[in-house]
This record gives C-alpha cells, structure tokens and sequence, in this order.
C-alpha cells in the first residue's frame, strides 16, 4: 500500500500544527505509523490523497449513520448556503430541528443548539449547577464528555488512549469539584452521595461507555443512578453525544427507558457539520439564559447550514425506523463473525455490542468498567489495525475506541471486513 503523498503531508502538517492533527486520536499516536489524509468519503468507503480505498468503521467517529455524502444532507446544505451561511439572528430551521426533537423524545421539553459536544457537556453541567445551587459533579472513569476542565479527570477516548486521562492545565480547584466512579458500580456512588451530602449538582455519564471500547450498563445501573439523583436531588445527565440516534432515534434513553433530567447531544445531530445540544426539562432549561440567570451563548449556534444538515439526517431517520434494524442485523453479523474468527485462534476476547456500536476486548475478563477495558492487549491491537488498514478497512485508531457501522454498509462489505480480519489473525498468529 503506497501512502508517500500523507507521509509528505503529515511531516508539513506536523511543523505548524501541534502533532499534525487537529484532534490527537487521528495522529495514530498508540496504533504507530503515518496518518492517513482523507482526500473524500462516499456511502462505507472512505480515500486517502494516495487514492486507496478503504471501508470505513469510524463513520467520523458516529455522525455518517447513513454512510458519507448522503446526497438528501448535501442537497440540503448547498441549498440553505446560497442564502447566506450565518446571519446570527433566529431562524425557521432552529424550530423545525428543535420540534422534531422535543416531540419525539421523552423527558425533552426544550433544547439549546451550541456547537460541539464539549460545549454541550460543559454547558450542561453549568446550567445543572445553576439550578442546583452545587459545585459538585460526578463522573466515571474512562467515560469522555469532551474537553472541558471539570472532565479532564480520568478521562477516555483520545485522554485515555494519549496517556493522559487526567490532563495538565485543569486547577486542583476544578478537579476537586469532580467526583470520581467505577462505571456500573453503584455502591460507589451512593458512597460519593452520602459523603458529599447536598453538594452534588450532577451526575453525568455516558448511558452506554464507548469511550472506552463499548460498555453497556449492567442490569439495574442506570435504574439505580435515576432513583440515587431522585433521593439526593442531583441532575441526571445523560451524555448521548454517541449513542443519541445512533443505538435508536431515542438513543440510551429509548432502550434502556430511563428518562434522564438532561440529556447532551452531538455527531449525529449535525450528520458532520460541528452540532452539539443539551436538552431537558423545562423546569431545567429555564434557568438558561436570556429567560434564567446562568449564561450560555455561541455566535455560530443553531448555524444554517449545520441545521439543514442536522434536520435532513434526523427526518430521514425518523420517518424511516426501519434503518436501524436494517443497521442491528448487519452489526449483529459483523460482531458475530469477528468473535468467530477470535475464537477460532483461541485469542480472548470480550465483545461487546450495543446496536451499531461494537467494542472488542482482547482480554479474558467480562468488561464492565474501565480497570476490566484496560486489561485489552494494546500490543496485539496495534497489529490487527496495521494489518486490516493494509487489507482496506479503516478501524478507530485507538484499542479504546469502539466501530461505528453506517448503514452504507453492504452485507458484501461486511463479509469483507470478517475475511480481512480472518487474514489478519491468521498472519498475526502464523507470526508468533
Ligand atoms: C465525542 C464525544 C463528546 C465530545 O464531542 P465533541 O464534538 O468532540 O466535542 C462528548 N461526549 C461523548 C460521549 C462523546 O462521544
């Protein structure tokens, strides 16, 4: 596989700006080697400047549920962008997104557009603060809810698969405001409750972790946190930025029929435009301003062309359900033909799947929390995403990362990626 001409553009990226990247995972920092340029994406399948191919199990880290360039989303977007791309004053496409949202969704009474979904974590938890008259927040290890200080604690995604969980430049006064624990252990937060009586504004979480692999919630998790958030009157915050839409229109919330008091938005929301929101009860998002005191605002928000875009993906999503249990059975059987082949080397594994997200751990222990996605064997990550990369698909540079199928995938791509990893194994294994 030739790839000279992003090797050259890597080392000219790489002098002005910081790693070469403009977000760290994409610098194939833990997997080695040379980034890939993307030159342009359609459907599954994504190239590179050097003209390969490859199927792409990234999907832009979730937003591209219905694969790359879906012709009704750029149709959408070069329509609104002959009439200006931003004028700063409100629009009929901020209502038209903001209905569908709040008429589809339970607990959703109000939404606020901003830009990202760091910006929707961040503001979230202001408002919730706001609201509650509390400092203090929780979260769990290896969750990610963006960049913000107070998340920089024991962080997943690119935090974790850098090294750096806990980042450098976040205040001993910020960190001590954000509570620490076990995903899936409820003990531990009663514990954190109880000891911080009346303190704690929040607690925010990832319904289903996939910041670090894929990790479900175990059976009474998500029950137990809505009914501790009731007793304490703590703000249950759902960070949907991945799952939202993506393991069902109504994500997290839908399936596991927890309704969380707030709920934070991002990727599929702006089907590739930078679209964050947080939503909740009016009660709740009241307090925002210009009708509450706790300020919030974003030049860009609710930006035209990224409301099109948004609309247009969502409209298409909810008038069509039938696309994710065409989505469930292809990830069902890439999920089971991955762990097949796994099996048949006799490599441990604990896979994961919840919808069209798929995490695999190469570790013989059930994976419930982050000590359980840290025993993964990196090493042996790091070969099977150099050898599929050379056999065409594109996996998450990262062994914290879990796949994002799109439903562009044919059932042929599939089958494709089940015998390039079968290859990879194969030779991996032959190797050794
Ligand atoms: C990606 C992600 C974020 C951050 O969103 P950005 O748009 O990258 O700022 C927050 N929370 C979760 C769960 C995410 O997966």
């Amino acid at each position: 596989m030739n790839i000279n001409t992003s090797k050259e553009l890597y080392k000219k990226a790489k002098n002005i700006i910081p790693g070469g990247v403009n977000s760290p995972v994409r610098a194939f920092n833990s997997v080695g080697g040379s980034p890939l340029f993307i030159r342009k994406a359609e459907g599954a399948y994504l190239y590179d400047e050097d003209g390969n191919k490859y199927i792409d199990l990234i999907s832009s880290w979730g937003p591209m549920l219905l694969g790359h360039a879906d012709p009704d989303v750029l149709k959408a977007v070069t329509e609104t962008a002959k009439n200006s791309t931003s004028f700063g004053a409100p629009t009929r496409l901020e209502i038209e997104i903001a209905d569908l949202i709040t008429d589809t969704i339970k607990g959703i009474d109000k939404i606020r557009m901003v830009n990202s979904g760091t910006e929707a974590c961040m503001s979230a938890i202001r408002i919730a603060r706001g609201y509650t008259g509390r400092d203090k927040i929780i979260k769990f290890k290896g969750c990610y809810h963006g960049h913000g200080d107070s998340f920089l604690i024991e962080a997943g995604s690119g935090a974790l698969t850098m090294g750096h969980p806990s980042s450098p430049g976040v205040t001993p006064g910020t960190a001590r405001d954000t509570l620490i624990a076990e995903f899936n252990d409820l003990d531990e937060v009663e514990k954190l409750l109880k000891a911080n009586k009346n303190k704690v504004a929040a607690i925010i979480l990832e319904p289903i972790a996939g910041n670090m692999g894929c990790i479900p919630p175990e059976k009474g998790f998500l029950e137990g946190l809505r009914s501790l958030c009731d007793d304490h009157d703590t703000v249950l915050i759902f960070d949907e930025v991945m799952t939202g839409f993506r393991v069902a229109f109504g994500g997290a919330q839908e399936i596991y029929g927890i309704t969380a008091d707030m709920v934070t938005y991002g990727k599929i929301i702006g089907a590739g435009l930078p679209v964050g929101a947080y939503a909740g009860k009016k009660e709740i998002m009241d307090f925002v301003a210009p009708t509450g005191p706790v300020y919030q605002a974003g030049t860009l928000s609710g930006n035209p062309l990224a409301m099109a875009a948004g609309y247009t993906l969502l409209k298409k999503l909810h008038d069509n359900l039938s696309l994710y249990d065409e989505l469930e059975v292809k990830s069902k059987t890439l999920e089971q033909g991955l762990k097949k082949v796994l099996d048949d080397h006799y490599i441990s594994n604990y896979t994961n799947r919840v919808g069209s997200m798929i995490g695999i751990f190469y570790s013989n222990h059930k994976v419930t929390g982050f000590k359980g996605a840290n025993t993964t064997n990196k090493e042996l990550f790091r070969k099977i995403f150099h050898h599929m990369l050379e056999r065409g698909v594109y996996l998450p540079p990262s062994p914290f990362e879990a796949f994002f199928l799109s439903n562009a995938l044919k059932i042929q791509d599939i089958s494709l990626i089940i015998s390039a990893f079968e290859d990879s194994i194969s030779s991996i294994c032959t190797k050794n």
